[in-house]
């Protein structure tokens, strides 16, 4: 899991490096295909129910699962892209937000909280605590920031498989769920809109979008619990 995951994260640093006003998010799939498979993984989701492409790009009011097309970045986007990889029958997971050239403060403060509700979150990954103990860390530094988490879709356990037992919300109370332990894989992942939390799916029955229109932002890792605590599998030089 660690070789999926320093893949998935190589596979986020070129990303970063390619996104600019003009490429589209196509584009940015072909790139992501040919790192991932030049590191001897495969697209982990290609093909999984049918989808159509190794990354999920999701632009501004897209929250995630966005397909990628020949829709063009423009200056002041932002972009979230989720990649997941199988290595050697064993998968990674993660996701970030970048910003395309200058983006509006309220863009980079919504990126910003995000990414630091994830880091909340990983923080509570500890023998001992429960897994809502996480839910409840990233829930409590958005909404200090007067921003809401997404409720329709959740963290979950990877392993062999993407996405195992158990699901990982990003809300709820904590003290609640399973007892965590050393040898817990979870990719935790924040979604967090600027506005409220409610989504709804477009017609390509893919893409989930804000209710309200507002910005979404998505940051995820996939986390091994080990003895000395959490090891994130996914880290780069993003966060
Ligand atoms: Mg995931």
């Amino acid at each position: 899991m660690r070789e999926a995951g320093k893949i998935v994260a190589e596979t986020l640093e070129l990303l970063e490096k390619t996104i600019k006003p003009g490429v589209t998010t196509a584009k940015l799939d072909k790139v992501a295909e040919q790192c991932i498979r030049k590191h001897g993984a495969d697209p982990a989701f290609l093909g999984y129910n049918n989808f159509p492409a190794s990354i999920c790009a999701s632009i501004n009011n897209e929250v995630v699962h966005g397909i990628p097309s020949l829709r063009r970045l423009n200056e002041g986007d932002i972009i979230s892209i989720d990649v997941g990889v199988y290595r050697k029958g064993y998968c990674g997971d993660a996701a970030a937000t970048f910003a395309v050239g200058k983006v509006s403060p309220e863009a980079q403060k919504l990126i910003d909280v995000t990414r630091a509700s994830l880091d909340k979150g990983i923080e509570k990954m500890q023998s001992g605590n429960r897994l809502s103990d996480i839910s409840y860390a990233v829930q409590a530094h958005a909404e200090r920031n007067s921003m809401s988490v997404v409720r329709n879709y959740v963290g979950h356990g990877i392993g062999e498989q993407m996405h195992e037992e158990p699901q990982v919300p990003n809300f709820g109370s904590p003290g609640r769920g399973p007892l965590l332990q050393p040898g817990i894989v979870l990719a935790i992942e924040p979604m967090v809109n600027a506005g409220s939390w409610e989504v709804e799916v477009l017609a390509d029955q893919w893409t989930v979008v804000t209710s309200d229109g507002s910005l979404s932002a998505h940051f995820e890792h996939t986390v091994a619990l080990g003895a000395n605590g959490p090891e994130v599998l996914t880290s780069s030089s993003l966060s």
